[in-house]
């Protein structure tokens, strides 16, 4: 098995995650989190926004309507633009992505694509018909009428969300410049071919900030912010330093107005892959609502006067690729007493619970009472604490383990008569006595 198999593998046995709509037979590109990846989701997702938001006096978060008007889509270019290159096998009709089956671009032509002779993944053959654009956003009707006036989409980004709400953050918290605007949520894309596990779907959730600033010094603004995205990866996620590279992405291959892009990516098990944006997007998004809206979006300086529309840096980075990372970084197997072990060396402020309390044996109840007694005080004090009392010592270790929680405390005889616990390290699988009070 490879090492995606692998985490896929354990995400399924532990509970983290399975496959959306799993007793129907499953709904390709999309997963559900299950009690431990829902945990270990909604922890990196608190982390993002405590340091990015909470700890910082320069950002404002918002939470915007998924369902937004469609204007949003047209002012943003997504209605003409944000479509993929499909490509469908005469042969076999299965029908894929261009651009995934050689080494093109999306904008690759037909003659292009036919001229490299790629093999359908599917059949074998090579006997494509047109590349078609196809648009990915999801459509949906508003209200009880399904005509063309009616059309909604489902967002393909959290972004817009944000700059519709630039003016309203403006008159309502006047921020001095620079200043940024977070938000967490799903967006929906219907991709082509959804692959690799989570690292692509159709469902998926986004963290993203446009931090506006003055034209003039975009360039400090942007390689801060690129310099915290490293430190949030290494500080906050436990990656490591040589698992995240930037990729400077050339003029050809940027958004036409973006005059500055890096791709920071990540050596996942299917090799380096993008992990988050940063881009440099200038007045595009906030003129593009002026054009459309007919609502000015200047800002003016409360210091100097001066008034213009604000220049934006995007920091974008999709949670299910995070996470995707997290595990990847995590997931060890090494031996212990001559067994294979499987463990998720998870970062303490990320593992789904901090400490497992069991007592030594189940069937004697003044362990079970004084460990019941023990995981209620850590209850109170850490909150993520789980209790586990089935099968035998060794048994509960290797789960605990697969599940990433640093420390199991055992309560046994030697408890009732001096106030002391075992603890167990994941990592290391020492074991010391510990004084109840000092855990
Ligand atoms: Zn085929």
């Amino acid at each position: 098995m490879s090492k995606l198999e692998d985490i896929v593998s354990l995400c399924k046995r532990r509970g983290f995650i399975f496959q959306g709509s799993d007793v129907y037979g499953g709904l390709a590109g999309t997963w559900d989190f299950g009690p431990l990846g829902v945990a270990l989701k909604r922890k990196i997702m608190q982390t993002w926004w405590e340091y990015w938001v909470d700890k910082r006096d320069d950002m404002y978060g918002v939470d915007a309507a998924i369902i937004m008007n469609p204007r949003t889509w047209v002012a943003s270019g997504h209605v003409a633009t944000f479509a993929d290159p499909l490509v469908e096998c005469n042969d076999c009709h299965g029908r894929f992505r261009a651009d995934h089956l050689g080494d093109f671009g999306e904008g690759v032509t037909t003659e292009e694509f036919r001229a490299a002779g790629a093999k359908c993944p599917n059949c074998g053959k090579s006997d494509w018909g047109e590349i078609k654009k196809f648009n990915m956003m999801f459509e949906t009707h508003v209200g009880p009428v399904t005509d063309d006036t009616s059309i909604a989409y489902l967002r393909p980004e959290t972004a817009q969300g944000i700059f519709t709400n630039f003016k309203n953050v403006v008159d309502t918290i006047y921020p001095d410049l620079p200043f940024g605007i977070a938000q967490q949520g799903k967006a929906f894309r219907n991709e082509i071919s959804p692959r690799d596990f989570v690292f692509r779907s159709r469902e998926f959730e986004q963290m993203e900030i446009e931090y506006f600033v003055d034209p003039e010094n975009w360039q400090k603004s942007f390689d801060e912010l690129l310099t915290d995205c490293h430190e949030f990866f290494e500080n906050e996620m436990g990656l490591k330093a040589e698992d995240i590279r930037d990729y400077d992405v050339p003029a050809e291959d940027r958004a036409h107005y973006s005059k500055r892009t890096i791709d920071i990516e990540y050596n996942y098990p299917t090799g380096w892959g993008e992990l988050m944006g940063v881009a440099y997007r200038t007045d595009f998004d906030l003129g593009n609502i002026e054009r459309e809206s007919g609502k000015s979006m200047v800002y003016r300086d409360k210091m100097t006067g001066k008034s213009f529309v604000p220049h934006v840096i995007e920091p974008s980075v999709g949670v299910e690729r995070l996470l995707m990372a997290v595990l990847t970084n995590a997931y060890h197997e090494d031996e212990v007493n001559g067994e294979k072990r499987v463990v998720l060396q998870l970062p303490e402020n990320l593992a789904p619970y901090k400490f497992c309390v069991s007592p030594l044996l189940k069937n004697k109840p003044e362990l079970v009472e004084k460990a019941k007694e023990v995981y209620q005080l850590l209850r109170k004090k850490y909150q993520n604490v789980t209790w586990d009392d089935s099968g035998n010592i060794g048994k509960r270790y290797r789960k605990q383990d697969e599940i990433g929680t640093p420390k199991c405390v055992v309560v046994d005889f030697d408890s009732l008569e001096d106030g002391t616990v075992t603890v167990r390290d994941r990592d290391t699988t020492e074991q010391t006595r510990v004084k109840i009070e000092e855990l």
